[in-house]
């Protein structure tokens, strides 16, 4: 049997930027789309023989925004696809959508040719906040594509929101939350705004009030993920939550460090122990496809050690988060100091165990960077004995609110064992 293989084809166009994006994204280039559709299609037809050695089992259409790119290119090259590799029949195939850009004829023609789970970026329901961050529709427009997205056959829709944004308020955000759940996706990702460098958004408000703090983005977050919970969403990683058999088999792809091939400007690539990213410049890469001259931007072969940093970190992310036996298959390393530190974590209420695999819990997803940051401290100097909380005997605590400043507590304790262990030579 072949391996399974994910597919990511980067659509780098959009109708216009928002102020918050620093995807590889272009407003106002739809002069270039005939001939970055012939740049894309020559590119998969080169990589035929490396994708046929896999059976592809996702393929996702990202951006940018493929919507605005057009029903019948998305179909042209999902076609491609098909002639120059294996296409499971059950495959998740995604097309991510903005409101604005989606018409119930072209979504009927996704559905129809193969197209069977559609990621809509909604962001928000109140219509100032749209406007504030640059998006072009309201939220009626985005009830209207969705129920048109149901009507054209799509029974996995997912929904994109966004919190943390400027000015937007807890109840904002809950407002947001009940009216996407009024809807019924089968997957929704909460993600927390950050002020990239270089966004329109970083110049306008980088350090202004109206934006909500760390303190109110968390409590934003805890909020998100307690509510839908109980409406029956299970969070399957740090930002995304699906009801049960909707999780992203594709987005579950990176996470699990699978194999996926990605084309287009900007895309990355993990096969075995490659990692590669193709350049992030739309001449460039078509250019070099012309060409056939090189569009690598990144290139690199993976050591065992860092597939090992790889997989903690990512399996981390994950509500599944990582057993013994997938440790010691996985990473080929001592399991023992892991376990300590997990343990130390569950006692803060920072991480559980579930059938025999440890993941973060809600406050422990909120400061997820410093745990994985300890956890892989931990793996690289197995660094763990004596730290005192570091004790079995500990019984975990109840809580689950996370106290103000633990976080720092944790990693001054741990800071100071590292140097005294230094000092002791
Ligand atoms: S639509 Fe998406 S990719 Fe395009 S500018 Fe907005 S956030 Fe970025």
């Amino acid at each position: 049997m072949r391996p399974r293989l994910g597919i990511y084809i980067h659509i780098p166009f959009c109708a216009s930027k928002c102020s918050y994006c620093d995807f590889y994204s272009l407003a106002n280039c739809e002069n270039a789309m005939p001939d970055y559709q012939k740049a894309l299609i020559a590119h998969m037809e080169e990589s035929a023989d490396a994708i046929k050695n896999y059976e592809v089992d996702s393929v996702y259409f990202g951006g940018g925004t493929p919507s605005f790119y057009g029903a019948g290119r998305i179909i042209e090259l999902f076609d491609t696809l098909k002639l120059n590799g294996n296409v499971r029949l059950d495959a998740e195939v995604t097309v991510e959508c903005n409101p604005d850009s989606m018409t119930y004829a072209e979504l009927k023609k996704l559905r129809q040719e193969g197209v069977n789970r559609l990621s809509i970026g909604v962001q928000a329901s109140d219509n100032d906040l749209l406007r504030l961050i640059g998006r072009r529709h309201t939220f009626q427009q985005a009830v209207r594509a969705f129920q048109e997205a149901r009507r054209a056959g799509f029974d996995n829709l997912s929904i994109d929101l966004i919190y943390g944004l400027p000015s937007q308020t807890k109840s904002d955000w809950a407002d947001s939350l009940s009216k996407v759940l009024e809807l019924h996706p089968e997957h929704i990702s909460c993600y927390g705004l950050k002020l990239e460098e270089g966004t329109r958004m970083y110049e306008e408000y980088k350090g202004s009030p109206i934006l909500p703090s760390e303190d109110e983005q968390a409590d934003m977050y805890s909020y998100a993920a307690e509510l839908l919970e109980r409406y029956g969403y299970r969070q399957y990683e740090i930002s995304n939550f699906a009801a049960p058999g909707f999780e992203s088999k594709h987005n579950l792809k990176y996470w699990n460090l699978d194999d996926y091939m990605g084309f287009g400007p900007g895309a990355h690539s993990c096969v075995g122990n490659l990692r590669y990213s193709f350049v992030r410049d739309l001449k460039q890469y078509m250019a070099g496809i012309r060409r056939k001259t090189s569009i690598l931007d990144e290139y690199q072969q993976v050591e065992p050690l860092e597939r090992a940093v790889e997989y903690l970190m990512l399996a981390m992310r994950t509500s599944r988060g990582v057993s013994e036996e997938d440790y010691r298959k996985r990473t080929q390393s001592d399991w023992k100091p892991i376990h300590k530190a997990l343990r130390a974590f569950r006692t803060k209420g920072w991480a559980e165990e579930t059938d025999g695999r440890w993941h973060f819990t809600v406050p422990g997803y909120l400061i997820s960077n410093t745990l994985i940051g300890i956890l892989l401290e931990v793996q690289s100097s197995g660094r763990a004995a004596g730290i005192p909380w570091f004790t079995p005997e500990e019984k975990p605590e109840k809580k689950i609110v996370l106290p103000q400043s633990e976080e720092e507590i944790f990693s001054e304790l741990y800071a100071r064992q590292i140097q005294k262990e230094d000092a002791d030579g």
